[in-house]
């Protein structure tokens, strides 16, 4: 993930901080919008969607609760809530209404640095978790990692453990070229009494069972002298 293309929304109506956690930010490497109140927010989210809001609770407009019940309603990006002490319970009723994290004024920018890093690493997991068990599907071909079914003109084919392996692994990189090896370390583990050949024999067998026409696959194709890639 390129965190220089993440975006941040910075809800605060007090200047002064706007402008230190917007330095922050901007020195780790983000991009910073500033909205002074909840309105402003709100037409700034609808124009350019944030990858993360830094939420003040205490805003004139639209109070940060009711911002937050709007953002949830129209989204699930990533809230961190700015409180003041005063504020405890706001605050709890702030995450239950599905902020993601929160600081206490007086907070250390550079903590708020870090509670912004660790909530998009973790989104950023979460839909690569997603993004590697999704299905595909392709003109005639579906491949779905949950249930191992591979079909083809809507008929399943029968496809062995690593069949399945190395044709998902292809697939979820169309047009990509792997080598042998790298399908031997991806597919098999690396595991040394498996020899480049057996890389070969799955693709053949892989082809019979997916292609029309094994020997002119559409497919599965060979790259001379480098190895395979799948044509989508
Ligand atoms: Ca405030």
């Amino acid at each position: 993930m390129d965190m220089s293309e993440k975006r941040i929304l910075i809800v605060e109506d007090e200047p002064s901080i706007a402008e230190v956690v917007s330095l922050y930010m901007k020195r780790a490497g983000y991009q910073v919008q500033i909205a002074v109140d909840g309105r402003q927010a709100m037409t700034i989210f609808e124009r350019q969607t944030p990858d993360l809001v830094i939420l003040d609770l205490m805003l004139p407009e639209v109070d940060g609760l009711a911002l937050t019940r709007w953002l949830r309603d129209c989204s699930d990006v990533p809230i961190i809530m700015v409180t003041a002490r005063r504020e405890e319970i706001d605050r709890i009723t702030g995450l239950e209404m599905g902020a993601d994290d929160y600081v206490v004024k007086p907070f250390s920018p550079q903590e708020l640095v870090s509670r912004v890093r660790a909530v998009i690493r973790r989104l950023g997991r979460e839909q690569s978790e997603a993004e590697s068990d999704r299905s595909l599907s392709f003109d005639g071909l579906t491949i779905d990692p949950r249930t191992r079914v591979v079909t083809v003109k809507e008929s399943e084919v029968e496809l062995t453990a690593k069949e399945f392996d190395v044709l998902y692994l292809l697939a979820r990189h169309p047009k990509q070229v792997f080598t042998r090896d790298q399908l031997l370390e991806r597919v098999w583990g690396g595991a040394e009494y498996i020899d480049a050949g057996t890389v070969t024999v799955h693709m053949r067998r892989l082809r019979e069972k997916i292609e029309a026409e094994p020997s002119k696959p559409q497919r599965l194709l060979t790259v001379w002298g480098v190895g395979y890639k799948f044509e989508p």
